[in-house]
């Protein structure tokens, strides 16, 4: 009979091919914190008296986030506070930022919900309206890091946690590669090394958890989730790439384990030899428009804002 490989128990939830571990429910949510609370020390992705961002859409990634942060909020350790941003998605938003918003209640940390609408007078879906060349992802994309990083000075958050999983970061190593962005890569990581001080260093706690364990997490922790994907999201050479490695997986279950060991191990020498590159970040000035670090006259949510105008 197969039986929980910590504690003995009978019932189990979970057998992970990769190690060989099967767990119950209860080793299973302590065994995953332990490994996130691991990977926040070893990374050194938090300081004592820091004021952790979660960016909480509601949706599994982020809530988990928020729900171990949580632990190192009641011991102390740091303060936290989440922001959610409404991109303005007719039928799809709403639930998100509910959820999101129960969620900062229950635990009683602040908690704001930033619009597209407030920030760049206009909605993902009156872009998506226009004749634009760009997709939605591009868009949202840029608005959406400059809105946290905008949150995080107001808010006076030290780093801004997001949810990315063992997936998103396999699945951006190897997109990244395939079509030789090299630049990208060196920036793919569990902590961001900003050469500017106007932007928040941003930490993904989940980096060596899969989207799998994640998923489960949050039904073992009874937590509620907004599981809908958005309608925009039709990024298909990244589903593309998500599907290769999942199909890999199923013969080779430790797979994206040893693409992201691998990778980290390559980074230092990118970033050696691609470090020319980061001078450009570091000669950044400000936007002329809205003060947020630019590299030219505007940044590019103001580009992207004047080009959108001119549709
Ligand atoms: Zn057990
Ligand atoms: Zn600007």
């Amino acid at each position: 009979m197969k039986t929980c490989t910590k504690c003995g128990a009978l019932e189990i939830i979970i057998e992970k091919k990769h190690s060989g571990q099967r767990l119950c429910h209860e080793c299973f949510i302590q065994g995953t914190q332990e490994k996130v609370l691991k990977d926040i020390r070893k990374y050194k992705l938090v300081d004592k008296g820091d004021k952790v961002l979660v960016a909480l859409s509601g949706g599994k990634d982020s809530v988990m986030v928020l729900d171990i942060l949580n632990s190192l909020y009641e011991r102390n350790i740091i303060d936290l506070a989440a922001v959610t941003i409404d991109e303005g998605i007719k039928g799809y938003r709403h639930d998100g930022v509910r959820i999101a918003a129960d969620h900062a209640n229950r635990l009683g940390i602040e908690h704001r919900v930033v619009t597209f609408e407030e920030h760049f007078d206009t909605t993902l879906d009156d872009i998506m309206a226009l004749p634009s060349q760009r997709g939605a992802c591009t868009y949202c994309g840029v608005f959406r890091r400059w809105i946290l990083n905008r949150a995080a000075r107001d808010m006076g958050a030290s780093k801004i946690a997001t949810g990315h999983n063992l997936d998103d970061e396999t699945q951006a190593i190897l997109m990244n590669y395939l079509e030789g962005n090299i630049e990208n890569l060196t920036r793919i990581g569990a902590k961001s090394h900003p050469h500017s001080d106007k932007f928040t260093v941003k930490i993904k706690p989940l980096r060596e958890i899969p989207e799998r364990e994640v998923a489960l997490y949050v039904v073992a922790r009874d937590l509620e989730v907004h599981f809908a994907g958005c309608p925009y999201s039709h990024d298909s050479f990244r589903s593309e790439i998500g599907e290769f490695i999942k199909h890999l997986s199923k013969d080779h279950p430790t797979i994206m384990y040893s693409t992201l060991r691998g990778f980290d191990k390559m980074k230092p020498a990118l970033k050696k030899e691609f470090s020319k590159n980061f001078s450009r970040e570091a000669s950044l000035g400000e936007c002329t428009k809205c003060g947020e670090p630019a590299a030219h006259d505007l940044c590019r949510a103001c580009v992207f804002c004047k080009e959108l105008k001119e549709l």
